[in-house]
Order: C-alpha cells, then structure tokens, then sequence
C-alpha cells in the first residue's frame, strides 16, 4: 500500500510526501511516482507528525465530569476507585473507542496507555480497530498483583507494544516494585508509572521510607532509561541528577496538574537539565479531554505564568515535547517528518480561521488552534480519518451513554 500526498505545505514549503507500507519512503518538491493512492491538497493542507500522548488512561473518558473540582486523593480513593470497580471489560472497550475518536479527531496517533489490568484485552481491541499507535500498560498494583503475576504477556503487534505499569509508589509496594522492574527487565519493556504528582505523596514516602520517592526508587535499583514518569511534579535538584543520570523521560501533563491542583511541573529547570520530556493529557476524568492542542496551549501559558517569564516553554519547544519527544521516550520513530520515520502523520486545513492571518504557522498551530483544524489523521501508514469522518462514530456515543448509566 503506497499514499502519495501532493502540494501539502511542509515547514511553509510546498513538498509531495510518499508513503510506502508504515513509512515515509520519499519527501521532495515534486514526486512523479506512482501510488495506491493520491491526495492532492492543493496548498490548503499543511503537515505535521500526528502528536504523542505520552501518558492517558483513555476509557476515564467513562467518568469524564463525574468528579470534579476535588484534590487528588479524595478525587481518586472516594470518587474514581470506586466508580472503577464497576468498570468490566467491555466497559473498557466502548470507552477506549470514544477516547480513541476524540484523540484522533484532534490529532494523536500514538499513546501512552495504562488503564484497568482486566480491561487490557478490551483495550487492545479497541486500539487495534481504531488503528492508532499506542504503548499498552499491564497495569500493576498491590490489589492486582497476584493476577499479573500469572499473566501470560501478549505478543506485541504493528500498532501495539506492552510495557509494565506499575500505578505509584504509593499503590505498589516494594515487593511489586522489584517484581516490574524485574519483568521490564526480562522482557525488555518500558515501565509507565506515576511519580511525585502531590506534596503528600512526598511527604507520604519521607514518613514510611524515610526517603524522597526518586531516592526510594533509585535505591531499590529500579530507575534506568526504560522508564517513563507521568506527572513529576515535586522534584528538588537532587532527584532532578539521578533521573538525569539514569536516561528516564518525564512526562508533563498540565491540565490535569492544574484541575486537580498538583502543582507545577519545573519544565524549565528539567529541560536545561537535558532530561527528555513528553507531554500527555492523563484521562478525561482529569483533564477533562484529550486534545493536545489544550495540552500544548495551557502548558506552554502555564510555564510562563508561573515562571514570569514569556520566553518559558516556547511554541516551537512545546510542540517537540508533543511530538519527537513522545517518540524517543516511547522507542519508536514518530513525531517526526522525515524520510524512514514511521508514517504517523496529520493534515491541517489552513482555511480555518485559526490560520488567517499566519505569519508563524508553529505559533497558530500552539497558541491560536483546536484539534478541528485537523482534517485527516494517517497512522502506521493508513488513513485512519478523512475529511474529519470516522467510522462507527454513532454507535459508540449510544454504547457509552448506556454505559454511564451504571454510575449513577
Ligand atoms: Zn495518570
């Protein structure tokens, strides 16, 4: 299967993009060759590398806007854990489709995925029907532990690779711990977890280990460049070294930070400091969507608020932690147009008014656009959204509505 785009306006130069299988195989100024398929945009299509959500739990878009306005961990142990125990496989499936529709329909093509362990199977069949990338978490906690232990892990496929995850040092114990890292070891997986998102959780750690959570971590062994840590708000300069010295990527998630009154991740500090940083939306319980324009807008003002500083966190920087970034944390080449990188692309229609006038297209794309600029979504090199239109749209919304019956 080829596609070849025609006349599509790439870093405000007209080229022809050709994909051939998963890749991009050629980008020039005029491509002659032929192709399974051609699209030509006319110079009304700019291109961009589809974003990477580094770190979500897409079927929360079940509970999204049933707990709101709460801090973390009223949030998460009287409202979200116990709406989750309701949650079945099924349930996961339908509600992994609707996340997957909105995150496509705004531009993502590859996500950070960890959610509830018995609804992994309804996870991957969703993301394998929607055609997405995605990193796919076994999710493992001391409630879960023995289960996952027994568990056989499945074989990864063109879309989807496993990885461990263990949810926080404050819901696994040392015990379950040592038993992830030891797995991502054996079986060379990345490891997703949460880490240093709230004051307490710190200060939980000093009391029961009597250490900060990245020295509790890195005393037990368990930090190297396989992990991947959500949040990571409340770090000092020391942790900030070890996380550095151990190649792990950090991930930003500003919405939810702000919603649920976390705190501030130190984007500057942590990027002066060389260590890689991706941005994710977290779930739609917290956020409460899934679109990556939001996640880069609110990001990059909140840098600058916070630091009183307009230069922090910059369009062109922000739009990399959305994209290459995501990529080199996750071990895959995406986020990135470039000839051999997987095809994982996203076409924006320059008609929108976010556009008029443009005069830096990474600026409108940050700061002025929504993900309904984006027209067509190509993941793993097939068109997985045209004309902004994707199949099975209607059943999924009536699914999830008779879904979230259950929580009321
Ligand atoms: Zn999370």
């Amino acid at each position: 299967m080829s596609i070849l785009i025609k006349n599509v306006i790439l870093e405000n130069q007209k080229k022809d993009i050709l994909i051939e299988e998963n890749k991009i195989k050629k980008i020039d100024d005029q491509i002659n060759d032929s192709a399974d398929e051609v699209i030509d945009v006319k110079r009304e299509k700019a291109i961009l590398p589809g974003f990477v959500n580094a770190h979500t739990h897409v079927a929360m878009t079940l509970l999204r806007g049933y707990a709101d306005d709460l801090p973390l961990n009223e949030w998460l142990f009287d409202k979200i854990f116990p709406a989750e125990a309701k949650i079945n496989n099924e349930d996961v499936y339908w509600g992994t489709k609707l996340a997957l529709i909105e995150m496509i329909k705004s531009g993502t093509t590859f996500i950070n995925e960890m959610y509830l362990f018995r609804g992994l199977e309804g996870s991957a069949r969703a993301i394998e029907e929607m055609g997405i990338r995605a990193i796919l978490g076994i999710c493992v906690d001391d409630f879960n532990f023995d289960q996952v232990k027994k568990f056989e892990l499945p074989l990864n496929t063109d879309l989807i690779d496993y990885c461990i995850a263990p949810h926080a040092i404050y819901t696994a114990s040392e015990e379950t711990l040592r038993w992830a890292k030891d797995f991502s070891d054996k079986n060379n997986l990345l490891i997703h977890m949460h880490l240093s998102e709230t004051q307490k959780e710190v200060s939980d750690s000093i009391e029961k280990y009597g250490k900060r959570p990245v020295n509790y971590l890195a005393d037990m062994g368990f930090l190297n460049d396989k992990c991947v840590f959500a949040h990571s708000v409340w770090l000092n300069n020391e942790e900030l070294e070890i996380l550095k010295e151990n190649g792990c990527s950090l991930i930003y998630n500003p919405c939810s930070n702000m919603k649920l009154a976390s705190g501030v991740f130190r984007f500057d500090d942590i990027r002066k400091k060389g260590i890689n940083i991706c941005l994710g939306t977290d779930g739609a319980a917290s956020n409460n969507n899934l679109d990556m324009f939001d996640e880069m807008k609110i990001g990059s003002l909140l840098q600058k608020v916070n630091n009183i500083d307009p230069e922090s966190a910059k369009a062109e920087d922000i739009l990399k932690v959305a994209t290459e970034n995501g990529g080199k944390a996750l071990g895959k080449k995406t986020g990135k147009i470039e000839e051999g990188y997987l095809a994982d692309l996203i076409l924006i229609d320059l008609k929108q008014t976010y556009f008029n006038p443009c005069y830096n297209f990474i600026s409108s794309i940050v700061y002025a656009s929504k993900g309904d600029c984006v027209s067509d979504v190509i993941c793993n090199g097939k068109i997985i959204m045209r004309d902004r239109k994707i199949k099975g749209e209607e059943e999924v919304y009536e699914k999830v509505k008779e879904i979230s019956k259950k929580f009321n």
